[in-house]
């Protein structure tokens, strides 16, 4: 017998149909099914196992059509994609917050993210262009990304509710619940393995908890089955430059939890 065998190499197929496995697991815990392990150590388990392998030999990755899945895979598949969750939410006027706004912000980056940012809603300029943490607030979350050798194509950015609240208020607890159950989607689409919330109301939403964003943050909670970071919101920081220290700290520990 050979005493140094050479590791099993996951077939492409196999890696694609782990992807899927986890994603519809979270999908399945996030609308309330129950009797099968959905732990966050059986989905950090998945998510390393759905990873493609390189090459032992050659370092490659295996080609492209080779990530294409199966006709197994497919069955295999929750029928959900970020773009048909969009589509479901077209022109939404759920919540009395569609009255004020002028465009809908989905969340944007890459469908297949590690990391998602999550944070309250959009503010003037995110309703304004469409887009999420736009402005100097979001030229700070874009510096942090930077710094966690990411960047905003590769994470994936979203909001606790989708449509300006006037004034920038907090969003109403009944907004709250009309807005969410497309987030838990978007999430449960894109199966990170981490989620990060920027500030207190998507901190609290998110792990149903009144304590204040200062003791949530510095260790993982759970959403869904996927580790959750709070850290402080970067128009907080803009304010507060001396709380940066503590969000370099969170967010380390993001990368840390985060498999390549
Ligand atoms: S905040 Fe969400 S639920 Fe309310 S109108 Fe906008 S998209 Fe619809």
């Amino acid at each position: 017998m050979d005493a140094n065998p050479r590791p099993l190499r996951r077939p492409a197929s196999v890696v694609q149909l782990l992807r899927q496995v986890r994603s519809s697991l979270v999908y399945l815990k996030a609308s309330g099914c129950t009797g099968f392990d959905c732990s966050a150590e059986g989905l950090a388990t998945l998510a390393r196992l759905g990873i493609p392998q390189r090459d032992a030999q050659t370092g490659t990755l295996p080609p492209a059509d080779q990530e294409t899945p199966t006709e197994a895979d497919v069955v295999a598949t929750v029928p959900e994609t970020l773009d048909a969750i969009r589509a479901d939410l077209g022109t939404c006027t759920r919540c009395p917050l569609s009255r004020g706004r002028s465009h809908i912000v989905f969340g944007e980056g890459d469908p297949r993210a590690r990391l998602v940012f999550v944070g309250e809603g959009p503010g003037f300029e995110e309703d304004r262009c469409g887009h999420p943490f736009v402005g100097p607030a979001g030229q700070l979350l874009t510096k942090i990304i930077a710094a966690m050798k990411l960047s905003r194509e590769t994470v994936y950015i979203a909001n606790i509710v989708k449509c300006r609240p006037p004034g920038n208020r907090n969003p109403e607890p009944d907004e709250i619940r009309c807005c969410l159950p497309f987030l838990k989607r978007q999430l449960a689409a894109i199966g990170p393995q981490a989620i990060c919330t920027l500030g207190g109301v998507a901190a609290q939403t998110l792990l149903e908890s009144k304590t204040p964003i200062s003791r949530l943050r510095g260790r993982f909670h759970e959403f869904m089955g996927i580790p959750l970071m709070p850290t402080f919101h970067p128009a907080f920081l803009l304010r507060n430059p001396n709380k940066k220290r503590e969000v370099w700290e969170d967010v380390q520990k993001i990368m840390k939890k985060l498999t390549t």
